[in-house]
C-alpha cells in the first residue's frame, strides 16, 4: 500500500509526495507521520491511501506520529479543495486544521567524526577552533555553533563535512507546545490516613510529628503538587513508607481561558413570529441531514443572536454539534456571553489571542467531543468539532473573513460551504448588509433568504419593534460656502452639544482604511475614476499624476474640477487622533476614549474600553469600523460619521458597498436604548447612490445599483478576479518582471483557448510599496481564473489571491 503525503517541507508545493507504507501499519487520510526528505526526516499529513504507487520510486515511510488520525478525512478533502480552489499550498492548507504546537521545525546537528590524529596538521586557524568547538559539544545545532563561533564559521564548516571530520545529523526541534502535565500527591484512604496521623503524633517521635503534619496537609488540601507536598515535608522515604495511603500521579492539566468566568444559566427567548419562521426553516434542514445554506438578512437589532441560539438549541436535540464564526477577536467576548449563558459549560472559543498552551488544550478537548459549540474569527472554521451539523457566520458581509495577508488567501464564507458540504451540514449566513454576492446566490441559486425586517428594542418587560434611526445626511459642501472649515459640520457640532447636555453618549466613527489618496473637488465633489475600470483614480505625488491601480492607465491632474470648473481639487484623509484631538479641544467637558488598533494593542484591552464606555465612564467613543460591528451600546442616542468620502473613493469595485455597509454598521450603533437615536453623516457626495440607500436603510436599491454596474463591467459575481502580485526589493525589476510575465499570461491564453479571460495591467499596487519592496499587480479577470493559473508555475516573488476582497 501506498500513502500520499502532504509534506511540512520549506519549500511550499501544491502536490503531495508518494510513500510506501511499512507493513504491519495500518494508516489512513489524516493520519500524522514521519518521512524520509533528502537525507532528513519531516512532519506530514496523510491525504489518500492507494494500492498503486502516483510515483514508481516511492520509499518507505518513517513512522506514525499518533496512532489516532489527527484530522478527519472530510477535513482533509476540504484541504485539498482549498488548494485547488485558492492555488494554494497543500501544507498550508493542513496547518490550519492542525493543533497549536503541531508543527516542528527540521534541525541539523554536526558531531565529530572519527578520524586520524595526524589528518588535522593541515587545518586552517577557523577550522581548527571549530573543531575544538564541535568536539567540546559533542553534538551540537548548527545554528547554535555559528552564533558562538561567529560569522565566517560557514565556511570552515563546509569544508570539515567536506573533508569527513564532521558529520551531520537531521532532527526535528521540541514541541513548543504540549499538553501541561501536573505531579499531584493525595490521599488514596483518607480514613485510614487520618489515623495514622493520629498514632503518629501520640507517639511525639520527630518522625511522627512529620508524618503527622504531611497527613493533615494533604487532608486539608484534598491535593497537593509534588512541590508542594516536598515543602509539606514529604521525602524518597516518606514516600515509601506512605505508599499504602498516599498516591503519587502525573495528572493532564487543562488550560482554559474562559476558567474563572461565571455566566449565570438563561433560559430561550420567546421568539418573535419572523424569528420563529426562521428557525422553523433551519431546523427543517438540520432534520434532513444535508447541506443547504441559508442567507438571514435581519436588520440591526432585529434579534439575528436568538434565531442562532434557537438553531443551536435544536442542533443539539438532534446530537449535532456547531461552530459559530464572528468577524473578529474583539467580538468575541459579546458573542461567548451570548451563547454561554444559554448553554453554560458546553462553549469553547478559539483564536490566535489565546496563549499557544490554550490554543492546544482547546483544540484537544474539541476533538475528544467536550464542547458542543465552538466560537471564534475565521479561523475558528477549522477546529476539529466532531458531528459537525451547523455552521453560524454572523455578520457575514465582513472583510476579516477574508485571509489575506497569508497563503492561504480563502474566505471562510466560501470555505464554510464546502466544509458544510462535505459534512452535510446546515450553513446559516446572517448580516443586516449580506453581501452582494451572498446575496445574488440567494435569489439566484439554491439557498435560502430568511428575512427578519423590524428592529427590536428592548424594555422593562421584553422586546418590542422599533423604528431604525433618523438620518441625517449634512453636504460638507455647504458647510465650505458658509465659511465652516472645521471638521465638524454646525449640524454635528449641536447634536454633540445636546447629547452632552441630556447625558447622552455619542459615538462617532471615522474610516482610517484610506491610505490611498485621491482627489476631491471641495466645491462639488467629484472624484475622478477610471474610464474603463471605474474605481476611483490614485493619486500620486511625485509625479503628480491620477493612476488606475487596476489596469495602469494615467491621467494628468486637471487644473479645475471637470463637472464644475471649480479650482479646488484637493486630497481627503483623516485619522482617529486627529478627530480626537479636535473633540478634546471643542467639548474640553467631554470624557473621550479613543477605540482602534492602536488603543486596543494587548491582551482584554477590548473588553476593559467597551466596558468603561458601557459603564459611562465615557461620553464620547471615537473609532474605526470596529465601533460599527455589532457592538450593543444601549445608551448611545447621536452616531456621527465623519467623513463618508474616504470609504467611497477607495480604488475598490465593492467602495460602493462597503460605504453603505459601514454606514449600516455604524447607524445600527444608535439609538438601542429606549431614546432613539439618530445618525449624522457628514460627506462632499450626498447624492451618491450608497450614501441615498444609507440614509434611507434601503438595502434594496444599493443591491440594485451594485448588481447593475457589476454585470456591464464583468466583476463578481459575473466574473471572478485573481491579482497576482509580484514584490521584489528593485523597482526597475518590479515593473520589467511584471510587464513579463502579463506578456507571457496573454499568450497562454491564447494558446490555450481560453474564452472569457482578461489579464489587465500590469499596474503599481495600491500601496505601492511595503516594507521596502515595489509592490505590482496583474489582474486575470473572466468566467474562470484556475483555467489558466492552475497549470502556471509563477516565479518566485509572486503571489496570487483568488477571489480578493480588495486589490491592494
Ligand atoms: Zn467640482
Ligand atoms: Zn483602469
Amino acid at each position: 500500500m501506498y500513502a500520499e503525503v502532504a509534506v511540512n517541507a520549506s519549500a511550499p508545493l501544491r502536490q503531495t509526495f508518494t510513500y510506501r507504507i511499512p507493513e504491519g501499519l495500518n494508516l489512513e487520510p489524516g493520519h500524522a507521520v514521519y518521512v524520509p526528505w533528502g537525507n532528513r526526516t519531516l512532519q506530514g499529513i496523510v491525504v489518500d491511501v492507494t494500492e498503486s504507487p502516483a510515483f514508481a520510486d516511492a520509499r518507505d515511510l518513517e513512522d506514525i506520529i499518533d496512532e489516532q488520525p489527527l484530522i478527519s478525512p472530510d477535513r482533509v478533502a476540504l484541504a485539498t479543495w482549498m488548494s485547488d480552489h485558492y492555488l494554494a499550498p497543500l501544507f498550508d492548507c493542513i496547518s490550519l486544521l492542525l493543533p497549536a504546537g503541531f508543527k516542528r521545525r527540521p534541525l541539523t546537528y554536526v558531531r565529530r567524526a572519527f578520524w586520524a590524529e595526524g589528518e588535522t596538521g593541515d587545518l586552517s586557524d577557523p577550522e581548527t577552533e571549530l573543531l575544538r568547538l564541535i568536539s567540546d559539544a559533542g553534538e551540537i545545532e548548527v545554528d547554535a555553533l555559528k552564533r558562538r563561533a561567529g560569522t565566517g564559521s560557514a565556511r570552515a564548516l563546509t569544508s570539515l563535512i567536506r573533508r569527513g571530520m564532521v558529520a551531520r545529523t537531521y532532527k526535528l526541534a521540541r514541541p513548543t507546545v504540549s499538553a501541561k502535565v501536573v505531579t499531584n500527591v493525595r490521599l488514596t484512604h483518607p480514613g485510614t490516613a487520618g489515623k495514622l496521623a493520629n498514632e503518629h503524633r501520640a507517639s511525639g517521635s520527630k518522625r511522627g510529628l512529620k508524618i503527622a503534619t504531611l497527613i493533615d496537609a494533604l487532608l486539608e488540601a484534598e491535593s497537593l503538587t509534588l512541590a508542594e507536598a516536598r515543602r509539606a515535608g514529604l521525602t524518597p522515604s516518606l514516600r515509601r513508607e506512605l505508599e499504602h495511603v498516599v498516591s503519587v500521579s502525573d495528572e493532564t492539566v487543562l488550560r482554559d481561558p474562559l476558567a474563572g468566568r461565571s455566566y449565570p444559566p438563561r433560559g430561550m427567548a420567546l421568539l418573535t413570529t419572523d424569528q420563529q419562521a426562521a428557525v422553523d426553516e433551519i431546523a427543517s434542514s438540520l432534520e434532513t441531514g444535508s447541506h443547504s445554506t441559508f442567507l438571514l438578512h435581519g436588520v440591526t437589532g432585529s434579534g439575528k443572536t436568538e434565531v442562532y441560539l434557537a438553531a443551536l438549541d435544536h442542533a443539539l436535540t438532534l446530537g449535532k454539534r456547531a461552530i459559530v464564526l464572528v468577524p473578529e477577536i474583539a467580538l468575541t467576548p459579546q458573542t461567548i456571553r451570548r451563547f454561554a449563558e444559554r448553554f453554560p459549560g458546553r462553549v469553547a472559543v478559539l483564536h490566535s489571542d489565546l496563549s499557544p498552551g490554550e490554543q492546544h488544550d482547546v483544540w484537544y478537548e474539541i476533538r475528544n467531543g467536550k464542547y458542543d459549540a465552538v466560537i471564534g474569527p475565521r479561523g475558528a472554521l477549522f477546529a476539529p468539532m466532531p458531528d459537525l451539523g451547523l455552521v453560524i457566520i454572523d455578520e457575514e458581509h465582513e472583510w476579516t473573513y477574508k485571509q489575506q495577508d497569508a497563503s492561504p488567501r480563502y474566505h471562510a464564507r466560501r470555505a464554510s460551504e464546502e466544509l458544510c458540504k462535505l459534512t452535510g451540514s446546515v450553513l446559516v449566513l446572517g448580516s443586516a448588509t449580506p453581501d452582494v454576492e451572498s446575496n445574488f446566490a440567494a435569489r439566484h441559486s439554491s439557498r435560502k433568504l430568511l428575512s427578519l425586517p423590524s428592529r427590536l428594542i428592548k424594555t422593562g418587560t421584553g422586546m418590542r419593534p422599533a423604528p431604525l434611526p433618523q438620518v441625517e445626511v449634512v453636504d460638507l459642501r455647504d458647510e465650505l460656502k458658509s465659511g465652516n472649515r472645521s471638521i465638524f459640520s454646525r449640524a454635528l457640532s449641536q447634536g454633540i452639544e445636546s447629547c452632552l447636555a441630556a447625558h447622552e453618549q455619542v459615538s462617532r466613527f471615522i474610516n482610517r482604511r484610506g491610505t490611498a489618496s485621491f482627489l476631491q473637488c471641495r466645491d462639488c465633489g467629484f472624484t475622478p475614476d477610471c474610464k474603463s475600470c471605474a474605481v476611483a483614480l490614485t493619486y500620486h505625488e511625485p509625479e503628480s499624476r491620477m493612476v488606475c491601480h487596476y489596469c495602469n492607465r494615467r491621467y494628468a491632474v486637471p487644473t479645475t474640477c471637470p463637472e464644475c470648473s471649480g479650482p479646488r481639487l484637493r486630497q481627503l484623509g483623516l485619522g482617529t487622533e486627529r478627530v480626537e484631538e479636535e473633540v478634546r479641544s471643542r467639548f474640553p467637558q467631554a470624557r473621550t476614549v479613543r477605540w482602534d488598533r492602536d488603543t486596543t494593542k494587548g491582551r482584554g484591552l477590548h473588553e476593559a474600553i467597551l466596558a468603561r464606555f458601557l459603564a459611562h465612564d465615557a461620553d464620547i467613543l471615537i473609532g474605526t469600523q470596529m465601533v460599527a460591528k455589532g457592538l450593543d451600546i444601549p445608551a448611545v442616542t447621536l452616531v456621527g460619521v465623519v467623513s463618508a468620502d474616504i470609504a467611497l473613493h477607495l480604488p475598490d469595485i465593492r467602495s460602493g458597498e462597503r460605504t453603505f455597509q459601514l454606514l449600516e454598521q455604524v447607524a445600527g450603533r444608535a439609538g438601542r436604548g429606549e431614546r432613539g437615536g439618530k445618525v449624522i453623516i457628514q460627506t462632499y457626495t450626498p447624492d451618491h447612490y450608497a450614501i441615498q440607500a444609507a440614509s434611507k436603510h434601503d438595502y434594496q436599491s444599493l443591491y440594485e445599483a451594485e448588481i447593475g454596474f457589476r454585470q456591464k463591467l464583468g466583476y463578481p459575481p459575473f466574473g471572478r478576479l485573481a491579482p497576482l502580485t509580484f514584490a521584489p526589493a528593485g523597482r526597475d525589476q518590479a515593473h520589467q518582471e511584471s510587464a513579463r510575465v502579463t506578456q507571457f499570461l496573454r499568450a497562454e491564453v491564447d494558446r490555450l483557448g481560453i474564452p472569457n479571460l482578461d489579464i489587465l495591467g500590469p499596474a503599481p499596487a495600491l500601496i505601492p510599496r511595503i516594507r521596502g519592496r515595489w509592490r505590482w499587480n496583474v489582474l486575470v479577470r473572466g468566467a474562470d481564473p484556475g483555467a489558466l493559473l492552475r497549470d502556471v508555475t509563477l516565479p518566485r516573488g509572486w503571489s496570487i489571491d483568488v477571489d480578493p476582497i480588495s486589490i491592494v
